[in-house]
């Protein structure tokens, strides 16, 4: 089974592809014994990622007869020579593959000799990618850079220069094949030096659809928030600005990218079109920048991704760890969140309230030339949009979106097809995981642990992700944010129909949450309806757990713990604290978070002090005490009672985030928030530095009755009292957030053992929500594992509703298997 991210964790390095000279076909008497001919189908990444030159050197190297070429089910290979070479280069192509590939079969067979004297490189069959798709994005790789920034080199300070190893993939094409006809560099042709790069299987652009350079490339340019072009980028500017003699001087700041770096640093804000889309770009060592962007965006609270140099100025910001290290330096360069350090230079508006930094390294030329400059130190590098809608990829869009918030635009005219944000990961107990999966990983598949029929699975409301299913994987789409409104609905429709192009899926079945009211499961009905197609539902917290073990691999029974913010139950409630004894194909509901009103539904989630004031009326504290602990007047304390007790919009929920919401508002005195689960966010960045064995507060259970299918209950009532209790102790609020913590962990896991006795079941599969929590994640798995459960967490997939529809993919594609798997 794959661990990881879905992608090798290696860094880049030209130095894969080392090679010594060339050995020469004169070996190769053709008359030995011992020669064979065998063929080799490579399934996984291999198209666009520079494997044919990597083969051909390889054979070239061995001295070995036959041909590569791409084919629809990955990259084909004929090899021809002396037995122990054949076997040489058969390991070697397992051991040392290009840096952007990933090898997930090699299927080997013996063919008759035929005498073959050469190796080759054949032309691509017409329709070739529809296993292996595009490629993910992948980050200026080490070779280039040193181009970038090498005066002696033709495509010096280039924005978009590239390779087979790095550069834009999926975000530049429209369609398959993955050739340049289909991407945005179609419009561009390739002069005769790029052209000869391009066509010599030698050369680290062979192939390299994207391979441009000054003469015949992209350009970029500064326009003002009204539009009007400030700045064009031009070789002769670049050189003038260079120590390079060779060139006659131009006005000393003619370069659109130092002048973006003069507007940065005198606190301007600069909106970049990047990969995936414009980034809103400030200073982020100036407060006075960063809130200036902040009260245009109108946006306080949410946490901004901060960009730095390189993996050194990371070190200066946070304490990082190896794994950190490497997980920033990666490919595909998600946003790393970690702890920073307290005397860091980064400005206090960047993460509000919270000890932890969104980190991430450039990861296009663009990025790095604005970094050459040694007094940009960090620059917040938010994805341009308002809110949740999607992210602007279009010059005229961004202006029209952009205008009332960005001071100047930094663009460009190589088109983006595909709109991508930035991937957030971190090293979550020791391991690397993916919270938001977009660019670098899009599209690459997560593997189902048995074959899929072609389906479609439409995730949830929030942070939607939907996936395709087919054969052995799962191809989710890039995060596509909320779907409340009809833009986010739009990207939805257009990013579909663009996977589906991709990887030729024609869904014969489509998978939604089981909540009637989300517009996925509208939008799924509707489709579903139009092509006659069957519609299955998954129940939300079902397929948290389930994407959790086809992660893993896991086609038994497991111990589910969902640890989530809401999502719709089998009964009709709010679901959220659930312990289920749950197959890929079914599941039952062991135990749960006694219920308790969520007064005001939704506006329950965005006032958490209504949450605080439902548990501690729930657990009998008195109208004017439970008012006065929430922070809520006498009038909304008697108007919230109402609503409860007549049951009027307050559904019942056993949430363990809007737990975590209750607590927070209380401790914290946050009354409402800015995003969404930021007062639970803030409840586990105060604990943070505090012991992992403080003590927790009791919670009991309420007897169920397996037998009777009726679930055991967790009840908060002691858990509030002893809360409450230390409270009016001043006990400070770092401890009382340790604690919680500690509740929490010692409730489910005793649930756990309960459910083990009942059930014989000894794996845990964590999932939902909550599992964003680090330090809730950590606890819950050293605990399990010290009662003897074995523990399984999300790597490759996001454990909040980003991951659904690949849980939605696993448990629908089971119905379509039942005799595989019991
Ligand atoms: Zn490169
Ligand atoms: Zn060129
Ligand atoms: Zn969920």
């Amino acid at each position: 089974m794959r661990q990881g991210l879905g992608f090798s964790l290696r860094q880049m390095s030209g130095d894969a592809l080392c090679w010594s000279p060339v050995r020469g076909f004169l070996q190769m008497a053709q008359t030995l014994p011992n020669r064979v001919r065998r063929s080799a189908l490579v399934c996984g990444v291999v198209q666009g990622v520079g494997f044919r030159p990597f083969v051909y050197r390889l054979a070239l190297e061995e001295g070995l007869a036959g041909f590569v070429g791409n084919d629809t089910g990955g990259v084909t290979i004929e090899i021809e020579g002396p037995e122990e070479r054949v076997a040489a280069f058969l390991d070697r192509l397992r051991c040392e593959q290009p840096p952007l590939a990933r090898i997930d079969s090699v299927t080997v067979r013996e063919l008759a000799v035929t005498g073959d004297v050469e190796f080759r490189i054949v032309a691509s069959e017409v329709r070739g990618n529809v296993s292996t798709g595009i490629p993910a994005d992948a980050a200026t790789c080490p070779d280039c850079l040193r181009e970038l920034l090498s005066p002696l080199d033709r495509r010096y300070r280039y924005p978009f220069l590239n390779c087979t190893n790095c550069g834009p993939r999926f975000t530049i094409t429209r369609s398959i094949p993955y050739d340049r006809p289909q991407t945005s560099m179609a419009k561009f042709t390739m002069c005769p030096a790029c052209q000869n790069e391009y066509d010599d299987p030698l050369n680290r652009r062979f192939h390299a659809q994207p391979n441009a350079c000054w003469d015949c490339g992209p350009r970029v340019w500064l326009v003002g928030a009204d539009g009007n072009k400030l700045l064009e980028v031009s070789l002769t500017s670049v050189f003038a600005n260079s120590a390079n003699s060779a060139h006659p001087a131009n006005s000393a700041h003619s370069d659109p990218i130092d002048q973006t770096i003069s507007l940065l640093l005198a606190g301007k804000i600069v909106a970049i079109k990047g990969i995936g889309g414009f980034h809103l770009s400030v200073d982020a060592t100036s407060q006075a920048a960063v809130m200036r962007l902040r009260e245009r965006k109108r946006r306080y609270g949410k946490p901004l991704a901060v960009m730095v140099r390189d993996v050194e100025a990371a070190r200066a910001i946070y304490a990082l760890t190896a794994e950190e290290e490497l997980l920033l330096s990666t490919p595909a360069r998600p946003i790393v969140l970690a702890r920073r350090r307290e005397d860091c230079a980064i400005a206090d508006a960047v993460a509000p309230g919270i000890p932890w930094l969104g980190l991430f390294l450039p990861y296009a030329p663009l990025q790095h030339l604005l970094f050459a400059d040694s007094r940009v130190r960090a620059l917040v590098m938010t994805s341009a949009n308002l809110s949740e809608e999607p992210i602007a990829i279009d010059n005229d869009e961004a202006l029209a979106r952009l205008g009332a918030i960005a001071d100047a635009f930094l663009m460009h005219d190589r088109e983006i097809l595909q709109r991508c944000d930035d991937s957030v990961a971190a090293i979550v107990d020791g391991a690397p995981q993916l919270l938001r999966r977009a660019r670098g990983f899009v599209p690459l598949g997560v593997s189902l642990p048995f074959d899929s029929p072609p389906l479609l699975a439409v995730g949830g409301h929030l942070k939607n992700v939907f996936a395709l299913a087919r054969g052995r994987f799962v191809y989710q789409s890039q995060h596509l944010g909320d779907l409340e409104n009809l833009t986010g609905l739009e990207f939805f429709r257009e990013s579909l129909d663009h996977l589906m192009r991709t990887f030729e899926i024609e869904p014969q079945a489509v998978v939604h949450d089981l909540h009637p009211g989300y517009l996925s499961t509208t939008w799924a009905r509707e489709w579903a309806r139009e092509r006659g197609l069957p519609l299955i539902a998954v129940q939300h917290h079902h397929a948290h757990i389930a994407g959790c073990m086809a992660e893993h691999g896991l086609t038994g029974s497991v111990i589910g713990l969902a640890l989530d913010g809401t999502g719709y139950g089998s009964d009709g409630k709010i679901w959220g604290g659930e312990v289920l004894i749950a197959k890929l194909g079914s599941f039952e509901r062991f135990a749960h978070l006694e219920t308790v009103p969520m007064p005001g539904g939704e506006a329950a989630i965005k006032e958490p002090w209504r949450m605080a004031f439902a548990h501690l009326r729930a657990v009998g504290l008195d109208l004017e005490s439970a008012a006065s602990q929430a922070g809520a007047t006498m009038q909304e304390a008697r108007l919230l009672d109402r609503m409860i007790e007549r049951n009027v919009n307050a559904p019942l929920t056993s949430s363990l985030g809007r737990l975590f919401d209750a607590v927070a508002a209380i401790v914290l005195n946050r009354r409402v928030v800015d995003y969404e689960a930021q007062a639970a966010i803030e409840l586990e960045g105060i604990a943070v530095d505090e012991a992992d064995d403080e003590p927790g507060y009791a919670m009991e259970f309420i007897n169920g009755n397996w037998a009777a299918r009726e679930p055991l209950r967790i009840s908060t009532a002691s858990l509030w009292r002893a809360l409450v209790e230390d409270l009016r102790a001043n006990v400070s609020k770092q401890c009382i957030a340790a604690r919680f913590h500690v509740a929490v962990v010692n409730a489910f896991t005793q649930a756990a053992v309960l459910a083990r006795s009942t059930t014989g079941v000894t794996q845990v599969a964590l999932s939902g929500g909550c599992m964003h929590n680090r330090r809730l994640a950590r606890l819950l798995r050293v605990k399990l594992e010290a009662d003897g459960f074995e523990v399984y967490q999300h790597r490759s997939v996001s454990p909040g509703d980003g991951g659904l529809s690949y849980g939605q993919a696993a448990v629908a594609a089971l119905l379509f298997h039942p005799s595989k798997i019991g």
